[in-house]
């Protein structure tokens, strides 16, 4: 599997079609998982030029087991952080 170094080497953005514009940044996605949400802190490659967020296997396959750990009710690795509401 390639390094995200790797990934983002020579890529052309999908959204303003630069070359080579990634970066690698810590970025938060926050997901919702039935009425819970979570937010999984990923290293991805960040388009310099419009934004653009890609995500690696690496990545993916970290916030896919996150989100089912919440979805199974597997929370002893998950830190609460805080409630949700609704209104009205
Ligand atoms: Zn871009």
């Amino acid at each position: 599997m390639p390094t995200l170094t790797e990934f983002l080497k020579d890529l052309i953005c999908p959204r303003c079609g630069w070359t080579d514009s990634f970066a690698i940044r810590e970025i938060v996605p926050v997901l919702r998982v039935r009425n819970n949400t979570i937010a999984v802190k990923v290293r991805a490659g960040v388009c310099t030029h419009c934004g653009e967020e890609i995500l690696d296997k690496t990545a993916s396959d970290e916030i896919d087991g996150a989100v089912k750990k919440l979805r199974d009710g597997d929370t002893q690795q998950l830190h609460h952080i805080g409630e949700a509401y609704s209104y009205p």
